[in-house]
């Protein structure tokens, strides 16, 4: 699947809560899976692959995981981290997001799962669930880095049209 980029008006739309696991979905998955691996990276939300459903995948080195409809219940701490995305691809700005993640959805069957994410694997909860929401890395920077940052995408825009 094409991974859809900053700029791309898809990136900011609300995704829809999941209803029903049905076998088109099942392959949303497996084909999200593969993208993700592809490119590569650890997470990637519906969005990025123009889907607007509540569905994102990860792996973190610990095998493959997905997550229909989650939700953020708890966080803690702080954590300080070089963070990426597959949809600004290149850029990486160190971003302070909670270092304890407590997050619940569904599971491929549509039961009720809950996690704990230490660190990297609560980074993917927190940046995948924004996507899902609309936002990107880029909201979650300070000012000043954020000018610099869209100048960046700018400039880059403007080189591949020209
Ligand atoms: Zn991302």
């Amino acid at each position: 699947m094409q991974i859809r980029t900053w700029g791309d008006p898809v990136l900011r739309q609300p995704a829809a809560p999941i209803e029903n696991i049905d076998d088109t979905l099942l392959k949303l998955v497996d084909d999200m899976l593969q993208t993700m691996y592809d490119a590569p990276g650890v997470g990637l939300a519906a969005q990025q692959v123009g889907v607007l459903q509540q569905v994102f995948v990860y792996d973190i080195g610990e095998g493959p995981g997905v997550l229909f409809n989650p939700e953020i219940v708890e966080t803690s701490g702080e954590w300080i981290y070089e963070e990426g995305c597959l949809s600004v691809p290149g850029l990486f700005f160190p971003i302070t997001r909670a270092e304890e993640v407590h997050i619940r959805g569904l599971d491929l069957d549509g039961n009720p799962v809950s996690f704990e994410g230490h660190e990297l694997l609560g980074r993917v909860f927190l940046h995948e669930t924004d996507h899902l929401h609309g936002q990107l890395l880029l909201d979650r920077l300070d000012k000043a880095t954020h000018k610099q940052a869209m100048r960046a995408l700018r400039e880059r825009a403007m080189a591949q049209n020209s």
